[in-house]
């Protein structure tokens, strides 16, 4: 089967799953079309240019963007949600597609994936999960050295990058390259920003569960 064929079965499947479990807020059709699968498939160009190796989908929701960019790229992937019952969910599904070989699933925490596999990553993306200081916190001790964070944001405040540029260097990350760019709709803009891990982080990472998006660290 093609990609666009397995991409469009699995949303399919997910949007009837989504009518018995809160999966995804998009429950039509045409709009799952534009801000799920052409929204994720948006930084296929900077996951290509990413290190190869493992990649990982933090706070993956109804698995955007991980399902498409998995598909799309053939890479192992692994889709991690803090909430359980969305993940084994999920799992149907991709194994519903056949595509349980490629993609698996971690249903738990990301502060706790980054102590069973530390600096096991070459790629991460985030979608509407938190603010950039927050990520690069939560990303850094997932990712091996010269691995990237690819970020996809809506607005992106020019505090918020600032912030995210402060603690770069106490985590061990720089910021590589940022895009913008409007969807088809012709109305929602986005931003593409990648990070790429340099350094060993100088805080001991992760630190306890929550405060990275709870009380982000700052540059002293
Ligand atoms: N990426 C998806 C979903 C965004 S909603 C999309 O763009 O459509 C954010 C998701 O992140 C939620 O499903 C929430 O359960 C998960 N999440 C938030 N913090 C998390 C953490 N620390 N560890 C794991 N999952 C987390």
């Amino acid at each position: 089967m093609d990609k666009k064929e397995l991409v469009l079965q699995y949303l399919e499947k997910l949007l009837v799953a989504n009518e018995t479990t809160n999966l995804t807020r998009i429950s039509s059709w045409e709009e799952a079309l534009v801000l799920h699968i052409e929204d994720s498939l948006v930084a296929l160009e900077e996951i290509n240019a990413a290190p190869e190796g493992l990649y990982g989908d933090l706070g993956t929701g109804g698995g955007f963007p991980g399902v498409p960019l998995a598909i799309y790229t053939g890479r192992e992937t692994v889709l991690v949600d803090s909430v359980k019952k969305k993940v084994r969910i999920l799992a149907d599904i991709v194994s519903e597609i056949g595509m349980s070989e490629t993609v698996s699933t971690y249903g738990g925490r990301i502060e706790d994936l980054a102590k069973e596999k530390p600096g096991a990553f070459s790629v991460l993306t985030a979608r509407a999960l938190s603010q950039l200081n927050s990520l690069l916190e939560l990303s850094s001790p997932l990712l091996k050295r010269g691995g990237q964070l690819i970020c996809y944001k809506a607005k992106v405040s020019e505090e918020e990058i600032q912030s995210a540029l402060d603690i770069c260097d106490l985590v061990g990350m720089k910021l590589l390259n940022r895009r913008s760019l409007v969807l088809s709709d012709g109305i929602t803009t986005r931003e593409i920003i990648v990070f790429q891990k340099i350094g060993s982080p100088k805080v001991k990472l992760p630190r306890n569960v929550g405060m990275a998006q709870h009380n982000p660290l700052v540059k002293k």
